[in-house]
């Protein structure tokens, strides 16, 4: 994802005001990793199973059963070893994400989903990216940590999630040590998100659709309100609600739900945050992204996806936040249109 600013959602009751990202010189708190307080053991076994399971994929709900370990690619286009676009120091997350100093963004390629508008297809669905050995991906997670990254933000990493935790035990050894962050659109399986549980700290999950035949419809994806509401719930089990430290700076640790607002479908959103506000916490911080444009298979007019949002729709979507009872979030300017 790439975006300039996130405002604060004006709910009545923000946690943080916008002048306080405006003026503290450090937004989040340095914290290092929960995963620095697993055992070498407990690592290793979980990159087994996780590796294990890659002889017949089940990784994800997509459950496609492909050889990864015999170098066949699934759905995803994964195959066995990690296979990564570009890594860089990002500062358009969210302000626990991006802090001041920004996120050591991965971003990876393929993915289990087929979303028609997604931004980023070269790499989701064109699956351009390099082929590495883990110890390459171990060193560039280092390399970002030398430049001052806040955490370690894997984007789209649900299909390599066994490549990734290889790579973090690996760079754990070569002095590693700040959070992990699971950037995620939610198709993910609540047993492969289990073996992340005390390795990840902020996970950033999408709920993309409260309707399955519109998700069936843009996303390719017959269960993606199911899976990815149980994968929530799992994410939020894990690491709560984000909060603040007594200076009010944000703890690096907790689950953001995003909520991408597609034109013609604003009406999931009142679905979306009643999920989160029933089904989660009234604490939990909602992202409300307004980057939409058309982009990869969108422009086709029978999607009725082909534009950009109107002020309109941002507004119905905002009182519907206003409404929700949900306290803490933010919302993009409408006038920023970074990737996905
Ligand atoms: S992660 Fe990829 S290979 Fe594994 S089940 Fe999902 S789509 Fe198939």
């Amino acid at each position: 994802m790439d975006r300039t600013e996130n405002e604060p959602l004006d709910s009545g009751a923000v946690a943080v005001p916008r002048q306080e990202f405006a003026t503290s010189p450090e937004v989040v708190a340095e914290a290092d990793g929960s995963y620095l307080r697993l055992s070498d053991a407990e690592f290793r076994a979980r990159i087994q199973n996780a590796y294990r399971r890659m002889a017949a994929c089940d990784l994800c709900p997509r459950r496609c059963g492909a050889h990864r370990l015999a170098g066949d690619t699934g759905y995803c286009g994964a195959a066995l070893k990690p296979k990564v676009f570009v890594w860089n120091l990002h500062r358009g997350e969210e302000p626990p994400v991006s802090g001041t100093r920004g996120s050591g963004t991965v971003f990876l390629s393929g993915c289990n989903l087929n979303c028609c508008y997604c931004q980023n297809y070269p790499l989701s669905q064109l699956h351009h990216g390099t082929q590495m050995p883990v110890g390459q991906l171990a060193g560039a997670l280092v390399e970002l940590q030398t430049k001052g990254a806040h955490n370690i933000n894997f984007v789209t990493p649900s299909h390599q999630v066994p490549q990734l935790l290889a790579a973090v035990f690996a760079a754990r050894q070569q002095g590693l040590h700040i959070p992990i962050v699971y950037n995620t659109s939610s198709y993910d399986e609540p047993s492969t998100l289990a073996l992340l549980d005390g390795i990840v700290d902020i996970y950033l999950g999408d709920l993309r659709y409260t309707d399955e035949a519109v998700a069936m419809q843009l996303s390719g994806v017959a269960d993606y309100v199911q899976v990815a509401e149980r994968a929530l719930i799992e994410m939020h089990r894990q690491v709560g609600d984000i909060s603040l430290d007594e200076q009010g700076r944000y703890v690096p640790r907790g689950l953001i739900v995003r909520y991408l607002i597609l034109p013609h479908h604003t009406g999931m959103a009142r679905e979306v945050f009643g999920f989160v506000s029933r089904r989660l916490s009234l604490q939990t911080y909602v992202s409300v992204m307004t980057q939409y444009f058309p982009a990869y298979k969108a422009f086709d007019p029978a999607l009725g996806i082909w534009r950009k949002l109107t002020d309109a729709e941002c507004d119905r979507v905002m009182r519907t936040w206003s409404r929700s009872g949900l306290v803490h979030g933010w919302v993009q300017d409408m006038g920023d249109n970074g990737g996905a």
